[in-house]
């Protein structure tokens, strides 16, 4: 508790008591508490690939670029460490946009499979890199949804980009959409390393990672799942997952057909 107080003075300027106020500060506390975790996070997620970008140029400068070998191999470390930094960086700005207070979508009814056709164009190399059969289900169909149609489709270059991520080579990541009288549910299922259920609801905390070299080695940031959350609160929808370890995941994204009046009429 945080506790004010001050002096009740009658009109004569005789003292009449005190008042005292007690405030509840426990929210506030777990607030701060949980900025300064997300301050020194942000702060060793950016140390980590400026030190080694430092390390590396360092060692170059001091006679290592002298091997034809060692310069080619360090300095592909460190353009891959500087491509971190910047997806770093892209996804905690993208993160403090989706997060602030009031946050605005663009609604338009939209057919949401060209949306989805195009996250398939965008992602398909990554998947076949991986020999991974990646494949959108029923394409031509039409869904029609009221939807910030950008921003559902970061949500599913997210959680497909994970998929593909997370699936070792010759796997397969399958998208695929249904539809009932009020809501879309579009699921994006792997054949993955899944996920054990205890850790589902950690997934979506910003930086949390069940394996962070893992995740790192992959390219990921910590970052995507809480992006996703944010997104999906703002469509008034959710998300569910359904994983098994070394089996695979499905995350079910549902989204209410309609974001007006008449929703869920
Ligand atoms: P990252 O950038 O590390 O992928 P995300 O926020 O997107 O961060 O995901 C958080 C964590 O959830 C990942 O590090 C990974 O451990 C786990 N995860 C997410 N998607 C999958 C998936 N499809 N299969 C297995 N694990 C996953």
């Amino acid at each position: 508790f945080e506790v004010y107080g001050a002096p009740i003075i009658g009109p004569k300027g005789e003292w009449k008591g005190i008042i005292l106020v007690f405030h509840d500060i426990t929210e506030l506390k777990d607030l701060e508490r949980v900025r300064k975790q997300f301050v020194a996070n942000v702060s060793h997620e950016l140390n980590t690939p400026v030190t080694s970008i430092k390390g590396f140029t360092e060692t170059l400068i001091d006679g290592a670029k002298e091997d034809k070998n060692t310069l080619d191999h360090f300095l592909s470390i460190i353009l891959k460490e500087s491509n971190r930094l910047q997806a770093l960086i892209k996804e905690l700005l993208e993160l403090s946009k989706v997060e602030q207070h009031g946050f605005q979508l663009d609604f338009q009814k939209v057919d949401i499979m060209p949306v989805l056709m195009d996250t398939f164009e965008i992602l398909e190399k990554k998947a076949a890199k991986k020999n991974i059969c990646f494949e959108i289900v029923d394409p031509k169909r039409q869904i029609v949804c009221e939807t910030d149609s950008f921003r559902l489709q970061q949500v599913i270059i997210n959680l497909v980009s994970n998929a593909i991520a997370y699936t070792p080579p010759n796997g397969k990541v399958t998208v695929s959409v249904s539809e009932d009288k009020d809501e879309v549910f579009i699921k994006v299922s792997d054949t993955g390393i899944g996920i054990d259920e205890k850790e589902f609801p950690r997934i979506f905390e910003r930086f949390y990672r069940v394996d962070k070299d893992r995740s790192r080695e992959s390219g990921g940031t910590g970052l995507g799942l809480a992006i996703v959350k944010h997104i999906l609160e703002a469509h008034h929808g959710k998300i569910t997952i359904d994983s098994k370890l070394d089996e695979g995941s499905t995350f079910t994204v549902i989204i209410p057909r309609s974001q007006g009046s008449d929703r869920g009429k």
